[in-house]
């Protein structure tokens, strides 16, 4: 069974108590009344996807029920670190990428690294 860690309870507890909820530093754009449909739906509803790490909001529902962020590899589904809400997102090093167990020669990609480019879909996906 998976154990992840609450930054909050400071232990490690069964994946069963927690639930997922989202994608972890979503920018809110000032001035929301200006936005177009087209960019409040690519605010609610489009995220990066990556084949890689992320960074994800998870909430402790069957313990403490606070919300943390967690750096997950989203291939290996390993926890690489978890971290308080309103802490800073950490900064991926070369040790934590390769803890992420998918492929140690390969950097995995990171959300939001401006060098990520995401996979074009292929026919089969599409
Ligand atoms: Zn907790």
């Amino acid at each position: 069974m998976l154990l992840i860690h609450c930054p909050y309870c400071e232990e490690e507890r069964p994946e069963l108590e927690f639930r997922h909820a989202g994608e972890a530093h979503v920018p809110r754009p000032a001035g929301d009344a200006a936005l177009s449909d087209a960019d409040v739906a690519q605010r609610l509803y489009y995220r990066e996807n990556v084949r890689g790490l992320v960074f994800e909001r998870w909430r402790h529902f069957s313990g403490c029920a606070r919300f943390f962020n967690a750096v997950r590899h989203s291939v290996t589904d390993k926890f690489v670190t978890t971290y308080k809400i309103g802490e800073p997102r950490p900064e991926i090093t070369e040790d934590m990428a390769k803890s992420a167990g998918f492929d140690a020669n390969v950097r995995p990609a990171v959300m939001g690294d401006p060098a990520h480019t995401p996979v074009a879909r292929t026919e089969a996906q599409q």
